[in-house]
């Protein structure tokens, strides 16, 4: 027999709510994409900073705070510069205990996988579209051309460009106009004691000239560093000359978009490793989430898939865990009988509050992207500006 729930998607979101099924003893399945748990738990990318009154709350409520607290970095500081190197801004570190501890996604990723059954995560799953049968069931279709029936839910827990969101609202993930690029400064590298002396144990964020700079530090001790700018939506396949050769793509960002910033910044972007690896940043329109919400009983979206936005609050994971503990509480609360009035509910609460995030991301982005950046960002925290 099928489980009740599927959960499409092994990301933070996914994971989270199959964690809290389980800890409540709710049968569900999830379906990923990734081909296995090793290439899912190596999922690269930079550190993600947990809040204490939201994404932390999910994990305690999940039994895994404790493991959290293993691998976050709860000394880091954030200090904020313009693309001079004047520092205009310095937040924690010295031992002092921060309220969003640093974790990599990767850390993240492995003590989720690690609280859940193996057997409840179905790899290389790649799901194709969702349909709901004509006796009230739900199905999900695969690429490898296999079909899962008979569910009495299916969460869809599949990030941006989720393949359920259309049967529930036309909104579509909108390019912001801003491309990051990312790439790392190892343990090994001569320069890694300049990305040490800026960024600590925590992060060194550079604004200005609308452009951003960003060292941070990773659990290995290693350095994500990444430059955020305006780009036109596809430029990095039209630049494959430049995403395919990264020294070459160094060359261009040290002598064109970041030619007048720091020679300490410059270093760093000159000396680092490795590829760079492009995200295109993109946000739904919050006026056809408002106005386009057709609920579909036996269906629902969580995290990204929900309320995808671009990361300039760094709320979007911490969002995603809450969606992950509203929906698991109201399903604990109403039993599989009354799956639809959980959605209900979820939806209710989720809705107004990812779309409320969208909006604050999108607000923030103009400022950590205007020209007079981060003296414009740090008028609109209300703080002084020299
Ligand atoms: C550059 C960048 C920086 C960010 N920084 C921060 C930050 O500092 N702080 C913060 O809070 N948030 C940050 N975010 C946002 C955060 O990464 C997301 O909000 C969060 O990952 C959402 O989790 P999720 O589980 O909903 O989706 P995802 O993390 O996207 O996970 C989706 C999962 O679904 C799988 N999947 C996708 N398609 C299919 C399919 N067709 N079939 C089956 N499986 C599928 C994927 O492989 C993945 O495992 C950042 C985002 C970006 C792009």
């Amino acid at each position: 027999m099928s489980p009740p729930i599927a959960i499409l998607g092994a990301g933070p979101s996914g994971l989270a709510l199959a964690r809290l099924l389980q800890v409540a003893k709710i049968p569900f399945v999830v379906f990923e994409r990734d081909a296995s748990r090793a290439s899912a738990a190596a999922g690269g990318s930079g550190p993600l900073d947990i809040h204490a009154d939201s994404g932390q709350i999910a994990l305690r409520e999940a039994g895994l705070i404790e493991q959290f607290r293993k691998f976050a970095r709860t000394d880091a500081s954030n200090t904020i510069a313009d693309q001079y190197g004047k520092i205009h801004l310095h937040m924690g570190g010295d031992g002092e205990e921060t309220d969003r501890p640093e974790i990599d996604r990767r850390d993240l990723q492995r003590i989720l996988l690690d609280s859940i059954a193996e057997d409840r995560v179905h790899w290389d799953c790649k799901v194709e579209r969702v349909q709901k049968e004509e006796d009230g069931t739900m199905s999900v279709h695969f690429a490898n051309g296999k079909t899962q029936g008979g569910l009495q839910l299916v969460v869809a827990a599949d990030g941006a460009w989720s393949k359920a969101r259309s049967l529930i609202t036309p909104a579509k993930p909108e390019y912001s106009g801003i491309h990051y690029l990312t790439t790392s400064l190892s343990n090994e590298n001569p320069y890694h004691h300049v990305a040490k002396g800026l960024a600590g144990n925590g992060n060194y964020m550079a604004f200005g000239n609308k452009k951003m700079f960003i060292t941070m530090r990773m659990g290995d001790g290693s350095y994500f560093v990444g430059v955020g700018l305006h780009l036109p939506q596809n430029w990095s396949s039209e630049r494959s000359d430049l995403m395919e050769n990264p020294s070459a793509l160094r060359d261009w960002l040290l002598s064109e978009p970041f030619s007048d910033w720091s020679s300490t910044q410059k270093d760093i972007i000159r000396h680092t490793e490795g590829n760079f690896r492009p995200w295109p940043l993109y946000a739904l329109p919050t006026e056809e989430l408002e106005s386009k919400w057709q609920s579909v009983p036996g269906l629902t979206l969580l995290g990204d898939a929900a309320h995808l936005t671009v990361p300039f609050e760094g709320e979007g994971v911490n969002i995603a865990l809450t969606d992950s503990l509203t929906l698991s509480k109201l399903i604990v609360e109403h039993g599989l009988e009354n799956l639809n009035e959980a959605v209900e509910q979820y939806e209710a609460v989720m809705l107004p509050r990812g779309i409320d995030l969208i909006k604050r991301s999108q607000a923030q982005g103009k400022f950590l992207f205007a020209e007079d950046s981060p003296k414009s960002m740090l008028r609109q925290w209300g703080l002084p500006v020299e």
